[in-house]
């Protein structure tokens, strides 16, 4: 039996993930929502998803979008809801709609790590998820630092962590927020990522800076790691090259900026030029005593995609994470290349 999603709050992360859920063999995209009518429902009609109002009903009927009933005629059909709302909407949802209705729902990183039972990231922390009605998907961000310092602890045990994060502006869509001409640096020490991914490596010293930049095309981190045991960069190198959902670019090929990493991603005929495995560079590893250094790429828009595809089947019960993890790479072709 497939399991039933639904989707509500078809933005940047909602269409990503309800195309990753259609393309899931043991999963069903029962409908998503729209909240107003723009060009996002035109694409959703046209690949004849479901479509259920939150909210601008007129609007959607005005321009012959077929409205399948409302929020509540979604939540009827589904086993799973992922919410892809902006912050703090997920909560207020899950207030008024899921606990009441006995739904179990995957929330984003947006939301506060108390909105659900587990924060999530499948490589790292799968089991803690299963049978959770209430799942978070950590950030972009958190998933990348996540994703990388996971395997460096496993295999070479961490002391402590500094790291630096440059984040792109907006996404590229946004034509409403900055900066335009500005580096805003993050006034809040540590900035909310290291605690963040101690949701999820609990055992992690780390403490985070941040700053926005003017720029769409991911963000950058900057990580200091003192590590337990000594390693040489190309040990590190080989780590990252044997760990799913971690991609090396190397300079020589002149993969040198996160534009031409977008371009790259275009290039292997990607859905919309995404490029969900955190990018490392060859070069951009270093070693002095303990001390590792290292730079990596996020793409904002598309890496937990996948996380949302396992955090549904850990949620609905499906035991063997390194499986689903396999499934859903595969669906996705990540790392295919
Ligand atoms: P978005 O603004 O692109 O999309 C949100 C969608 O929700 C929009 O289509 C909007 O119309 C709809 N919506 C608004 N209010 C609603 C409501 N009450 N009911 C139903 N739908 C409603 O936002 P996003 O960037 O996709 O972010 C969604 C979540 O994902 C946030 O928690 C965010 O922090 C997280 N996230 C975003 C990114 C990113 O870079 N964009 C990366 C990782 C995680």
């Amino acid at each position: 039996m497939a399991i039933k999603v639904g989707l509500i709050g078809y933005g940047t992360i909602g269409k990503r993930v309800a195309d990753a859920v259609a393309l899931q063999k043991d999963m069903e995209l029962v409908g998503i929502t729209g909240h107003s009518y723009d060009y996002k429902i035109e694409v959703a009609k046209k690949k004849g998803f479901r479509i259920f109002a939150t909210d601008g009903k007129e609007d959607f009927l005005k321009n012959n979008i077929k409205l399948e009933g409302d929020i509540n005629n979604l939540l009827d059909e589904v086993d799973i809801i992922v919410d892809s709302t902006p912050k703090k909407i997920g909560k207020e949802n899950k207030e008024k709609y899921y606990l009441p209705k006995k739904i179990k729902a995957i929330f984003q990183g947006g939301e506060k790590p108390d909105v659900a039972g587990a924060s999530f990231v499948a490589q790292c922390n799968y089991d803690e998820a299963l049978y959770k009605d209430y799942v978070r998907v950590v950030s972009c961000n958190t998933t990348g630092l996540c994703r990388t310092l996971n395997v460096i602890n496993r295999n070479f045990g961490i002391d402590s962590v500094h790291a630096t994060m440059v984040r792109r502006a907006v996404d590229p869509w946004d034509i409403y927020h900055g900066p335009v001409n500005a580096i805003v640096p993050v006034l809040e020490l540590p900035s909310h990522h290291g605690p963040d991914v101690q949701t999820v490596l609990h055992d992690v010293n780390i403490f985070t800076t941040a700053m926005s930049v003017p720029t769409t095309l991911m963000h950058m981190h900057s990580l200091i790691v003192d590590l337990k045991k000594s390693a040489t960069p190309e040990e590190i190198l080989d780590l990252f090259r044997k760990t799913t959902r971690i991609r090396v670019v190397r300079n020589a090929e002149h993969v040198r900026s996160t534009a031409e990493v977008m371009e790259l991603a275009k290039d292997f005929g990607r859905l919309r030029g995404d490029m969900p495995e955190i990018v490392v560079w060859e070069e951009g590893i270093g070693v002095k005593g303990k001390k590792l250094f290292y730079l990596q790429a996020i793409h904002q828009e598309s890496d937990v995609v996948l996380e949302n595809i396992d955090a549904i089947r850990a949620a609905t019960g499906f035991k063997d994470g390194k499986k689903s993890i396999d499934m859903t790479n595969k669906a996705l072709g990540v790392n295919n290349f």
